[in-house]
């Protein structure tokens, strides 16, 4: 079970994924945890940091290096939740490429509909039990205006490849969690996972 999950900052795509993660035994790969995890103490750590306190992208070859090195470990053998990449049409390219080798295609795309307002309103909220450095309201505009630029036009690459499945982000964390269920129910059934090995 492959599956990417699209989303504006703050649709919730963190939350939801850590859930189907216990309900799917699938493990949740989160770009955005990931890059924060590198240590600070190095270059590459330092321009990391700043590239997400900015609210702008990591570049696309170091987020593809994550991934796979994450893909190679065997508890991935079963698929993966994608959250939060790819971000970019470059990064979809890469890492359709990747499972192609691996004969292992997505399953399904699933994209958290939701408006930029209240959506900035959730972020703020975020900031202030999580403090997160990106979360301040300059840097949550940057990171509305990258996913329109960048990131939207990949669920129109996804969606010409017939993978999407939109739902509204918009309902409780519960809700949303039943919808995404019953498209992933919809479109994979109960069809077994291949291996990616
Ligand atoms: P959110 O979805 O709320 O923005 P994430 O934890 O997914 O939070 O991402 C935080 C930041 O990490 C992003 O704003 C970006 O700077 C960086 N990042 C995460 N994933 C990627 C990616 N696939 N490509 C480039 N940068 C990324």
């Amino acid at each position: 079970m492959r599956i990417v999950f699209i989303g504006p900052p703050g649709a919730g795509k963190g939350t939801q994924c850590r859930q189907l993660s216990s309900h799917y035994g699938i493990p949740h790969i989160s770009t955005g945890e990931m890059l924060r995890a590198t240590s600070e103490h190095s270059p590459i750590g330092r321009m990391i940091a700043q590239l997400i306190d900015g609210g702008n992208l990591a570049p696309d070859e170091l987020v593809m290096q994550y991934v796979v090195e994450r893909l190679r470990k065997p508890d991935c053998q079963p698929g993966a939740l994608f959250d939060g990449f790819p971000r970019t049409v470059a990064q979809a390219g890469m890492l359709d490429e990747y499972l192609a080798k691996k004969d292992a295609p997505l399953d399904m795309v699933i994209h958290l509909a939701a408006e930029s307002d209240p959506l900035v309103k959730r972020l703020l909220e975020r900031a202030q039990k999580e403090s997160r450095a990106d979360d301040t309201y300059e840097t949550i505009q940057a990171r509305l205006e990258i996913y329109d630029q960048r990131t939207k036009p990949v669920l129109d690459y996804y969606r010409d490849a017939g993978l999407v499945s939109s739902v509204d982000a918009m309902q409780t964390a519960e809700g949303v969690f039943q919808s995404i269920c019953g498209a992933i129910e919809q479109r994979i059934g109960s069809q077994l996972p291949t291996s990616l090995s």
